[in-house]
C-alpha cells in the first residue's frame, strides 16, 4: 500500500477545487472500489479527499416528474426508497442483483458509475494492461477471456463494464449531473461511458476535475413491465457474464415504448435503437424477441473463452423481454434482505 494524504471536502465547491489543484488526487466515496485498487497497486493517488460528508444523500422528485439521485445514497438506500420501489422497480431490482447487501450499504450512487473493470489482468500488475499502463498491450484478448466483452470491442482492450445498476439507469435514459471548474453540466446516460478504442484507459467522459453530484431519472419509469435479469456463475456476489435490462410500456396487448440494455458483454451498457425500434407495435411473440435479440447482438464477437456468451446473451434477451411483457419480473435472492 502506498502512502497518501487524507482530507474532506467541506461542501461540492471545495470538493471541486481540491480535485482541480492536485492530478495526484482521487476523490474517494465507499471506498469499496478504489480501496481493493491501491492495495492491489493498481491505483496509486497521492491524496484522497474524502466527500462522504457532502450534502448529496437526498432522493427527490424533480419539477418535471422525475427523480434526482444524490452521488452519496447508497446503494441499498436506494434500492429499498419507497420511490424507486414504486416507480422505478427495475433500477431497484439491478441494484439487488448486485454485490452483497453489506457491500450496496457502502458503495454510492456516483461510485457504482466509477467502477473500474474486473478484467483479471487489469488487477494484475506482472501482466501488460492497456486500460492500467496506456500502450503497453492487452494480455486479455490471447489470455483468459471468459469474463470479456463481445461487442463494441478494439483491439486495444476486451473490457467490459461491470455495474449492474448502470444497466438499468442506461435502460431508463438517466442524466448524470456533474460540477466541475467551468460549472456544472448534465451528461446523457448513453455518452457517460466509453467504449475502449484508441483510449482504453478513459472508461467514462467525466474530466478528472469534475465531481458527479446527482443522478435525474425522467418520469416515464417502466414500473408495469419491467425486468432485470443477471446471469452469473454464482448466485450471488459474482459479477454478470450476462445480463439484461427490459422496460416495455403495452398499450392493447402490443408494444408502445420498448427499452433494451445488456451488461457484462460491452465496455459500457449496451443499447442499440434498432432493437428497440423493431419491437414498437409488435405482440411480444417469438419472431418480434428473437428479432429484437439479433440486432442488439449484431456484430458480436466471441474470443477463445467467452464466445459462449453471445448464445447466452441471445437467450437472456429472450427471457428477459418475456417476463417483462408478462408482468413477471425476474425476482433477485437478496430482495428479502433489509
Ligand atoms: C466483492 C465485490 C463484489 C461486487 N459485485 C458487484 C456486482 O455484482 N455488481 C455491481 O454493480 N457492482 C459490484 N461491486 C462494485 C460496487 O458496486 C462498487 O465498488 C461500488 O458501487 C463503488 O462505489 P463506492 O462509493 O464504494 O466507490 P469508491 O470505491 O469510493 O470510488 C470508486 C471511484 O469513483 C470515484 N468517485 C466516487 N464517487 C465519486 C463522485 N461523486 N464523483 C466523482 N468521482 C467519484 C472515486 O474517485 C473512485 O475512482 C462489487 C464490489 C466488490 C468489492
Ligand atoms: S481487456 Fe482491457 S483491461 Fe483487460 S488486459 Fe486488455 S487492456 Fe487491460
Amino acid at each position: 500500500m502506498i502512502n497518501f494524504q487524507y482530507v474532506r471536502a467541506t461542501d461540492v465547491a471545495d470538493a471541486v477545487r481540491q480535485i482541480a489543484a492536485d492530478p495526484a488526487a482521487k476523490f474517494i466515496a465507499g471506498g469499496t472500489n478504489l480501496i481493493d485498487l491501491m492495495k492491489y497497486d493498481v491505483e496509486r493517488p497521492m491524496r484522497l479527499i474524502d466527500i462522504t460528508r457532502l450534502p448529496l444523500k437526498t432522493v427527490e422528485e424533480t419539477a418535471e416528474g422525475g427523480v434526482r439521485i444524490g452521488a452519496l445514497v447508497p446503494n441499498s438506500d436506494l434500492a429499498y426508497h419507497p420511490l424507486i420501489e414504486q416507480r422505478y422497480p427495475l433500477l431497484s431490482s439491478a441494484i439487488l442483483a448486485g454485490a452483497s447487501q453489506q457491500l450496496r450499504n457502502m458503495a454510492s450512487t456516483g461510485g457504482n458509475l466509477l467502477q473500474r473493470t474486473r478484467c483479471f489482468y487489469f488487477y494484475d500488475t506482472a501482466t501488460p494492461c492497456n486500460k492500467r499502463e496506456p500502450g503497453s498491450g492487452c494480455t486479455a484478448i490471447k489470455g483468459i477471456n471468459r469474463i470479456n466483452a463481445i461487442l463494441g470491442t478494439s483491439e486495444n482492450c476486451i473490457a467490459t463494464h461491470p455495474s449492474d445498476m448502470c444497466v438499468a439507469l442506461a435502460a431508463l435514459e438517466a442524466r448524470v449531473h456533474v460540477a466541475g471548474p467551468a460549472g456544472e453540466r448534465s451528461i446523457a446516460f448513453a455518452d457517460f461511458h466509453r467504449l475502449p478504442g484508441d483510449t482504453p484507459e478513459r472508461d467514462n467522459n467525466l474530466q478528472p476535475n469534475e465531481i458527479i453530484t446527482a443522478i435525474e431519472l425522467p418520469a416515464r419509469g417502466f414500473a408495469k413491465n419491467y425486468s432485470y435479469l443477471k446471469i452469473r456463475d454464482r448466485l450471488s456476489y459474482a459479477f454478470a457474464l450476462v445480463s439484461v435490462a427490459a422496460a416495455l410500456e403495452l398499450d392493447g396487448g402490443r408494444i408502445k415504448e420498448a427499452r433494451l440494455a445488456l451488461g457484462g458483454v460491452a465496455h459500457k451498457p449496451w443499447r442499440r435503437s434498432e432493437a428497440e425500434a423493431a419491437l414498437r407495435g409488435q405482440a411480444g411473440d417469438e419472431p418480434a424477441l428473437t428479432k429484437a435479440a439479433d440486432l442488439l447482438l449484431r456484430g458480436a464477437k466471441g474470443f477463445e473463452h467467452n464466445a459462449f456468451k453471445i448464445d447466452l446473451a441471445r437467450r437472456a434477451i429472450f427471457r428477459t423481454l418475456t417476463q417483462a411483457a408478462r408482468g413477471t419480473p425476474q425476482v433477485q435472492s437478496s430482495k428479502k434482505i433489509r
